[in-house]
């Protein structure tokens, strides 16, 4: 049986990881200091004989006994509410937890793959988004601790790879969703499902014209997958290419859930991306993956998890 560490094992993309792995017939040890995990979402397999739990911060140095496969490293803060509460955390687990990884894959002679994000291309000037493009970062603004972090996470993460052959890849997540977020993740789809089903009024941050391309679990945890087994180093976009305003979110959520809520207008926080959508033409030549779950089929599996 081969054994791959799963760092950010009580996330949200991280426990169904671990789930999809240990089915795969994996052994799985998964590591997480549950600063924004949640323990309940192991619960299901907590007690499975190829699972193991370690609570720890990755940024302190990992001592693992046994032998190792694969690394895959998903520990982060990713929500915007959560690195603006946890900004010197989030920079600390891109930098030094991403190193600890790094060396400890080294150690045990694995490989591994660390997830990155559509926000190393920050408020984009090119559309759709490329693997070969550098993107537009504010380093200083509020979302740089994030984004500063996962772009100093690819730069490492291919230093390695150059400097001492280490078999690394690079995954760049869009926007990804499903079961298992935390009801009060603050993101836009837990956010709008939760204030539908309490016919509380939806906040809509700036008009709602912004657009994102949101990715359903399952299509992204068969990309990681395909990524994991294929032979390729350099950074891969795993989202969904069908692009959406928020105002078309909040209508197909409606369109769902019978409610009262009105749309409330805020003002939109600063560097929020206005546009976003993923170029996948790398994944489907390389992986032969694309993703095969529409919008609504992936919120209506959502909303009957938050209800
Ligand atoms: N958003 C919103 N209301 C909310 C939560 C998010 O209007 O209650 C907006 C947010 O400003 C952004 C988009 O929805 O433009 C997606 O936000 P999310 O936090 O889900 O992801 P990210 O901005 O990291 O892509």
């Amino acid at each position: 049986m081969n054994t791959v560490l799963v760092s950010g094992c009580c996330g949200f993309i991280g426990s169904h990881l671990c789930d999809f792995l240990i089915k795969k017939k994996w052994k799985v040890i998964g590591i997480d200091n549950l600063l924004t995990g949640n323990i309940d979402n192991i619960r299901d397999f907590k007690n499975n004989s190829n699972f193991k739990f370690i609570n720890e911060d990755i940024c302190n140095k990992i001592l693992i006994k046994e032998k190792l496969n694969f690394i895959l490293h998903f520990a982060s803060p990713a929500s915007p509410a959560d690195y603006l509460k946890y900004p010197i955390k989030t920079l600390q687990i891109g930098s030094k937890g991403t190193e600890s990884m790094l060396n400890l894959a080294l150690e045990k002679n694995s490989k591994i793959l660390v997830a990155s994000t559509s926000e190393v291309y920050g408020d984009p000037l090119e559309h759709p988004q490329k693997e070969t493009y550098f993107g537009n970062v504010n380093p200083i603004g509020p979302r740089g601790v994030y984004d500063e972090a996962k772009r100093y996470l690819e730069a490492l993460t291919i230093a390695y790879h150059k400097k001492y052959n280490l078999n690394t890849k690079i995954v760049r997540i869009f926007n990804t969703y499903g079961p298992k977020m935390r009801k009060s993740d603050g993101r836009a789809i837990p956010n709008f499902i939760n204030q539908a089903l309490n016919n509380q009024n939806f906040t809509v941050y700036g008009d709602g014209s912004q657009t994102r391309s949101f990715t359903y679990i399952d299509d992204t945890l068969n990309g990681v997958y395909k990524l994991m087994l294929s032979d390729f180093t350099m950074p891969i976009n795993i989202g969904n290419p069908t692009e959406h305003t928020i105002n078309e979110l909040i209508k197909m959520i409606t369109s769902i859930i019978d409610c009262k809520s009105k749309i409330e207008y805020f003002d939109l926080p600063e560097n929020d991306p206005k546009i976003r959508r993923p170029d996948i033409s790398l994944a489907k030549s390389i992986l032969k993956w694309k993703p095969e779950v529409k919008l609504k089929q992936g919120l209506v599996k959502t909303i009957n998890y938050f209800r």
